[in-house]
């Protein structure tokens, strides 16, 4: 069955194949959106453009209820991992624009913000969940709950980063217009979010890791830029991030892909241990504004 009653959020064409079948069984909660969520494959029924291969999840529209309700220690837990992967990010941002006024949108707990208001940016960030903004909170970090556009988060800003959050957003081109909306002219935009034709992807299929039920669209490299270009931004540099995790998770992770049988328990020690994983399955972009 293909729906003929949805339009692409990407390139706004109507025609679409099916491109995975939901496995939603019983009623969702925020669980189901945790960061840290494990329950791999899992999605709603995902149905791919036949224009621009975006693929997106048109049934779970109303999804910020349970982004506000979410709470997630497993997040809170891997700050230290994490807070190393922000850095470095941070690190590379600096090479583009190494001062100003910086937004990160869905901040978590604040560990990006962090990371940049120790190197001396003007940072604060913008978290729906309660939870996380809390712990953010209890940081001292200035993360304010809610969604963007924030009263209390007011432009221009000459950074803002959106940081694996827009596979999670019902209408990507609205956020993408309402963030240019939000940085100044000279200023730098930078998005990370998994690439659905990456290699790992492709082996993997379902099992691939980003394929989860709080992700609700799938980019590949052509249609994110096509949808960058369509909100006004010109790509400075396209890269490939990598992640940092201890080796208990990694191993945790690795396991899953086998049956429970053969599953064991991992020695402790595994946790002290943060390797930084590049599987070139995410997207990083610098863009600019295209100038008026
Ligand atoms: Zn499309």
């Amino acid at each position: 069955m293909t729906k003929t009653n949805i339009t692409c959020w990407v390139c706004g064409q109507k025609e679409f194949e099916l491109f995975k079948n939901s496995d939603i069984s019983s009623e969702l909660s925020s669980m189901n959106f945790a960061i840290t969520n494990f329950d791999y494959g899992k999605t709603g029924e995902l149905n791919k453009c036949k224009n621009c291969g975006f693929i997106q999840c048109s049934d779970l529209d109303k999804v910020t209820g349970f982004y506000e309700n979410l709470e997630d220690q497993g997040y809170e837990d891997s700050r230290k991992e994490r807070k190393l992967q922000e850095k470095r990010l941070v690190k590379y941002l600096g090479k583009f624009k190494n001062k100003g006024k910086l937004l990160d949108i869905g901040a978590g707990s604040g560990i990006m913000v962090e990371a940049a208001l120790e190197v001396g940016y003007d940072a604060v960030g913008i978290e729906p969940s309660k939870w996380l903004q809390q712990q953010a909170k209890k940081h001292n970090l200035p993360v304010f709950q809610g969604v963007f556009p924030h009263p209390e988060a007011k432009g221009p800003y000459e950074i803002i980063t959106l940081v694996d959050v827009i596979e999670h957003v019902t209408n990507p081109a609205e956020l993408l217009s309402l963030i240019r909306n939000a940085l100044n002219n000279d200023g730098i935009f930078v998005l990370v979010t998994p690439d659905v034709s990456s290699i790992a992807a492709r082996l993997l299929k379902f099992k691939w890791w980003h394929f989860r039920i709080a992700h609700i669209g799938y980019f590949n490299k052509k249609n994110l830029i096509l949808l960058l270009n369509k909100s006004g931004f010109d790509i400075i540099k396209l890269s490939r991030p990598s992640w940092y995790f201890t080796l208990k998770y990694l191993g945790i992770r690795f396991l899953s892909f086998f049956p429970k049988f053969l599953q064991f328990q991992l020695p402790k020690f595994l946790d002290k241990i943060i390797v930084p994983v590049n599987l070139r399955d995410s997207i990083l972009v610098v863009c600019k504004k295209v100038s008026e």
